[in-house]
């Protein structure tokens, strides 16, 4: 029999965060002064984001001790799972080797309270006492709500008004948890009410909801804002994913995977799987490909520039140099709310440019097709941001087996979908259209 649960024990779980900024290629650009132009000091951040946050976002040490208090709530749900799909690979007569690694076994159902729980832990300790941010598709906030309720936070969410009104679950979710959660754009902010004026249908994005949440902060006491991808140290704590999955393919017997496969948003869950593998890459000891899957109606690596750029509509943020289909794009309503993010992580964008990522976009209608082979075979309902994953996972098995290959295909399995069967109800019964931007 294969042991296809490849589990770790509690007392096995890693205890650092892998920092990937000093093994770059080459160092990563500055970020900008919105107005200035001129590159932030650290300090430049304080009005949004407690010094710990800002310490790590330049940190140049390769390992960052867990605090004690953020392995205790890890400890709530991780190590997660990794699995072998042996189903999966029946189903494709692929010789490949398949195992994703688990992050839908977390309370908020994805790997964003792996970052949440970090943040709101470093908030308190530098004094904040309440954070807002954005949701998308309400994965992060609900993430946040949790973080912050555990650290006896105060917590409001910008939540875009798209999902606010498609997912009315997630906000359940993030009220449960104790948050505030405001459908954005909203009229309690310069930046929504300036959107509500030139459109008052706007369906909003992550983009409107970041400037609204950045304005709240920085107008409001003791107020922090917390954003749930693309930063360095966002990256950073969801390296915890990665760090666990290669003691598990150890324990599995497979030296290294072949393939990395990850969904990309913002970039963290794919960040947090792997960089513990590209550690191995950059030092030039392993070789492997690393796989970003986008939407075709969103793909800011494949079809994005490489420039700077800010995070927000509104202007509010510093100046990022990454990829982005620019911040006042308004990517199509599709499913995948968490990946319709206009920019991608800095770090991220540099290792594509630098070539040691590639990148595939595919249709919403294939990739929930992927998701309901995925469900028949191994049972997990994934929510349709891994679904991206799972497309490209049996895309490349599917190629594995045409040629006879026996590669290891690790993929991130982002999260479950039980808070998204609006969308499979639309796919099954109604079909989904395919949008490009
Ligand atoms: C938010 C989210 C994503 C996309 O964000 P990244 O920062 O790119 O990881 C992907 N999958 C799930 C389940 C999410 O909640």
């Amino acid at each position: 029999m294969i042991e296809n649960h490849i589990t770790l024990k509690k007392s096995e779980m890693p205890t650092v965060w892998y920092n990937i900024l000093p093994d770059l290629p080459r160092p990563l650009d500055p970020p900008l002064h919105p107005l200035t132009k001129q590159p932030v000091a650290p300090q430049d951040l304080e009005p949004i984001f407690p010094p710990s946050l800002i310490a790590q976002e330049v940190s140049s040490e390769n390992f960052i001790d867990i605090p004690g208090e953020v392995l205790d709530i890890y400890r709530l749900w991780r190590p997660t799972p990794l699995i072998r799909a042996l189903r999966l690979e029946k189903a494709l007569r692929t010789p490949a080797r398949i195992y994703y690694k688990y992050e839908g076994v977390s309370p908020a159902g994805s790997h964003k309270p792996n970052t949440a729980v970090a943040q709101a832990y470093y908030n308190k300790k530098d004094g904040t006492k309440r954070l807002t941010t954005e949701t998308g598709a309400g994965q992060w906030g609900s993430a946040l709500a949790m973080a912050c309720q555990f650290f006896g936070i105060e917590c409001t969410v910008y939540m875009v008004k798209v999902s606010y009104e498609q997912k009315p679950y997630r906000k359940v979710l993030m009220q449960t948890w104790g948050a505030s959660v405001f459908p954005s754009p909203s009229e309690r902010t310069k930046a929504g009410r300036d959107i509500l004026a030139k459109d008052p249908n706007s369906l909003g994005s992550l983009g409107i909801a970041i400037s609204e949440a950045i304005e709240d902060a920085v107008n409001t006491p003791n107020s922090k804002y917390s954003l749930g991808s693309v930063l360095n140290h966002v990256l950073l704590h969801q390296t915890i994913i990665g760090e666990e999955a290669r003691l598990q393919l150890e324990k599995a017997g497979e030296s290294f995977p072949d393939i990395v496969i990850g969904c990309v948003g913002g970039g963290s869950n794919f960040g947090g799987i792997l960089f513990p593998f590209m550690r191995d890459k950059l030092k030039g000891t392993r070789d492997f490909r690393a796989i970003a899957v986008e939407p075709v109606a969103c793909s800011s690596l494949l079809k994005g520039k490489y420039d700077y750029d800010y995070g927000d509509v509104a202007k509010n943020t510093p100046l990022l140099k990454m990829h982005t289909l620019g911040h006042d794009f308004i990517p199509p309503a599709i499913h995948a709310g968490g990946l319709r993010y206009h920019g991608m992580a800095p770090i991220i964008s540099l290792l594509y440019d630098t070539g040691y990522i590639e990148a595939q976009a595919y249709h919403q209608s294939e990739v929930f097709e992927a998701a309901l082979l995925f469900a028949r075979t191994e049972g997990i309902v994934v929510a349709p941001e891994s679904a991206h994953a799972v497309k490209a996972c049996i895309e490349e098995a599917k190629k594995c087996a045409e040629k006879g290959e026996e590669k290891v295909i690790l993929f991130n399995l982002s999260g479950h979908g039980f808070l998204d069967l609006g969308a499979y109800d639309k796919f099954l019964n109604e079909g989904l259209p395919d949008v490009s931007e």
